[in-house]
């Protein structure tokens, strides 16, 4: 709408411009009950009408906004008009709009971090009617590595702006009907002055969505969501690993006046486990093996995750070998076979010795040479000369 084809703000009313406040609200008052567009259903005509009531009644009650009006006419509201200006109308959201805070009271829910995820980046999901596609929300999960590896079934309890039963997220009391915001005359946007220069509001009244519910419902307030706590089946796939992200589609919150549900993300926090390490598909554990054993050879239990699995130590096996148990391992998530067991073996020294124990090992102190440790006779040989 071009600035010089709009009408003056006091004709509009009807009223002088001397006019005091309360006549102004009362003129407002009579034109806007005339002209509503719920007694002119489909009239085009008493439809401006009432915009243009509603613009003209928000710019002169607010005193501020009638002195620049006074001094400026409508370009103290015209945005192109403005300092910085070359900006249109229109998707001009308050900052503060965007950063609401998660729901209160989450204390007894310790471990669970829930928090809006890309908030401060592109605002609220506005859907077309009104509706707000609920908030993701995150869920923060510790699993074993059994469950991490064999998949599992879980349930949580997430307290969460969930759809109003009541209205069955509607926001309308049962038989009452969506109006036209009396704020913002359908806008869902509000100008607010500050000092002659205007800022586009997303509407108090209605957030937006243009319109309001003539009766609230009673136990949402017209939100169509409350918060409570919500029970979520979570199946978790085997082959997840640290840091694996899971969403379960439509269990973040409720959408506001019944738009989409937002989605719930579990991000998964495998447990540290006493026997295995991870390495992406495949398991690593280490396996403490006598001094004896390593030397004669032997045959050792191994644990793996499904049952206990056997090793043929050969004889001569030097601390650190590792031994592959093929496809013991992780079974990939995508599919791609499945990975294997790393045993480590480690070789132990006794800490303790008896008279008995210590006797034979000196004995065999005396028949052994030192070809007899590969690694002692490479080093000896090596650092010859520096001994010498
Ligand atoms: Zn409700
Ligand atoms: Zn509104």
């Amino acid at each position: 709408m071009a600035t010089s084809t709009k009408r003056d703000y006091y004709e509009v009313l009807g009223v002088e411009r001397s006019v005091s406040a309360d006549e102004l609200k009362k003129a407002y008052r009579k034109l806007a009950v005339k002209y509503h567009p719920d007694k002119n259903p489909g009239d085009k005509a008493a439809e401006e009408k009432f915009k243009e009531l509603g613009e003209a009644y928000e710019a002169l009650s607010d005193p501020q906004k009638r002195a620049a009006y006074d001094q400026y006419g409508h370009a103290a509201f015209d945005p192109r008009a403005r300092a910085g200006g070359g900006r249109g109308g229109g998707g001009f959201h308050d900052p503060n709009d965007i950063f609401r805070s998660a729901f209160g009271g989450q204390g007894d829910l310790g471990s669970i971090f829930e928090q809006f995820f890309g908030g401060a980046g592109g605002g609220e999901d506005s859907e077309p009617g009104g509706h707000t596609r609920g908030a993701d929300l995150r869920y923060d999960m510790e699993i074993t590595l059994e469950e991490a590896v064999a998949g599992t079934e879980k349930q949580i309890t997430v307290n969460k702006p969930a759809t109003c039963d009541h209205c069955s997220g509607s926001g309308a009391e049962k038989g009452s009907k969506r109006i036209k915001c009396i704020q913002c005359a359908g806008r869902g946007r509000v100008v607010m002055s500050r000092g002659i220069f205007s800022i586009q509001q997303t509407c108090p009244r209605c957030e937006g969505a243009g319109e309001i519910v003539e009766k609230p419902c009673k136990v949402c307030g017209g939100d169509g969501r409350v918060n409570k706590p919500s029970t979520i089946t979570l199946r978790i796939p085997g082959g997840v690993d640290n840091g694996t992200r899971l969403r379960s589609t439509g269990n973040g919150e409720a959408g506001q006046r019944g738009g989409t549900a937002g989605d719930l993300y579990v991000v998964l926090h495998v447990k540290e486990h006493d026997l295995f390490k991870r390495d992406g598909d495949d398991l690593l554990c280490e396996v403490p093996i006598a001094f004896t054993q390593a030397a004669l050879g032997a045959e050792v239990d191994v644990p793996t995750l499904n049952g206990k699995a056997h090793i043929r130590i050969p004889a001569g096996t030097q601390s650190g070998t590792t031994f592959r148990l093929k496809g013991r391992g992780v079974k990939n998530i995508q599919g791609y076979g499945t990975g294997d067991l790393l045993a480590k073996v480690v070789v132990e020294v006794p800490h303790k010795l008896d008279s008995a124990q210590r006797a034979k090992l000196e004995e065999f102190a005396r028949l052994c040479d030192p070809s007899v440790n590969p690694r002692s006779k490479g080093f000896l040989d090596r650092a010859k000369d520096f001994f010498s």
